[in-house]
């Protein structure tokens, strides 16, 4: 057994998206699929570094054809998963996933307009649909199986910081089974979120103020954290796979899965002041 304990492993499971968030830093049509030869030496690697849990993230991972096995695989081998989606394409595995998953962060911007300005879609669906698809699929989710966790993922930026009271007031009146709220305000980060920094950077008066509409009995009954993009480590505090067996935490790259060595690529990650990081962040995010 290694020397390091790294509780999770994110799998860059596809940079596919079917979605196009200008902000976003995980989509990107150049990283394809990750295939199944890629993902069985990741389990290999999350075992050796004595790993619980598999988080599959992207690009939207149920995109990639391999989910399902991927899930079965993963179980056979005993690790807890984690999926971060936006939420659309749920009812399609809604049995598989509300057996096998603990938690699923489920994406939501904001009300109907907000949140489809945050996250245009790349094929034909309604704003309407794109708001009160993810929130049934929670909802069916939670009537399968009670125990499973949603975490509701927003970003907070200059394009909709202004609607999200709005949308907590909504959350609050339907009472969404959501264990916990997590808001992000902007980074920039990869991909098109560089690009479109100017646009969608919210100043830090601006995300308190938003705090500050909060209303209060919603903050007593659920679990809201706010996550300002000043904290250290904010950017990438994950150890993330890539589609292609990359390893890296925050943007530093730490050796590659199927080119190096495991034993290799735990020597690089042994020496890493980042790995605290990544241990806070994971329990911050998903203790309850
Ligand atoms: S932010 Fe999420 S939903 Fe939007 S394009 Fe990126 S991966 Fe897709």
């Amino acid at each position: 057994m290694s020397t390091i304990e790294i509780s999770t492993v994110d799998l860059y499971f596809t940079g596919f998206c079917n979605y196009k968030c200008e902000y976003c830093y995980g989509e990107n049509d150049i990283n394809p699929h990750m295939t199944k030869e890629t993902y069985l030496q990741c389990l290999d690697f999350a075992q050796q570094i004595n790993a619980t849990t598999i988080e599959f993230c992207g690009g939207e991972p149920l995109l990639n054809p391999l989910f399902e096995e991927a899930v079965r695989l993963a179980k056979a081998r005993g690790f807890q998963l984690i999926l971060r989606t936006n939420g659309i394409y749920l009812g399609k595995h809604l049995d598989l996933i509300a057996e096998n998953f603990e938690w699923i962060g489920i994406s939501l911007d904001g009300l109907v307009e907000a949140n489809a300005r945050m996250r245009p879609a790349k094929n034909k669906i309604s704003k309407e649909d794109q708001f009160h698809l993810p929130i049934a699929n929670m909802k069916a989710l939670k009537e399968k199986n009670p125990n499973i966790k949603i975490l509701l993922a927003t970003v907070a930026s200059a394009v909709n910081y202004s609607d999200i009271p709005a949308f907590a007031q909504y959350v609050e009146e339907h009472q969404l089974p959501i264990n916990k709220w997590k808001i992000y305000q902007f980074i920039k980060d990869k991909f098109r979120s560089e690009i479109y920094e100017d646009k969608y950077a919210l100043p830090m008066v601006l995300f308190e103020e938003m705090k500050n509409q909060f209303p209060s009995t919603l903050l007593k009954k659920t679990e809201v954290q706010f996550q300002s993009s000043n904290v250290e480590g904010v950017s990438g505090n994950c150890l993330i796979v890539f589609h292609n067996g990359q390893i890296q935490i925050m943007k530093k790259i730490y050796g590659q899965i199927g080119v190096n060595t495991n034993e290799e690529i735990i020597d690089n990650l042994k020496n890493s002041p980042v790995l605290t990081y990544i241990q806070k962040n994971k329990n911050v995010t998903y203790q309850k």
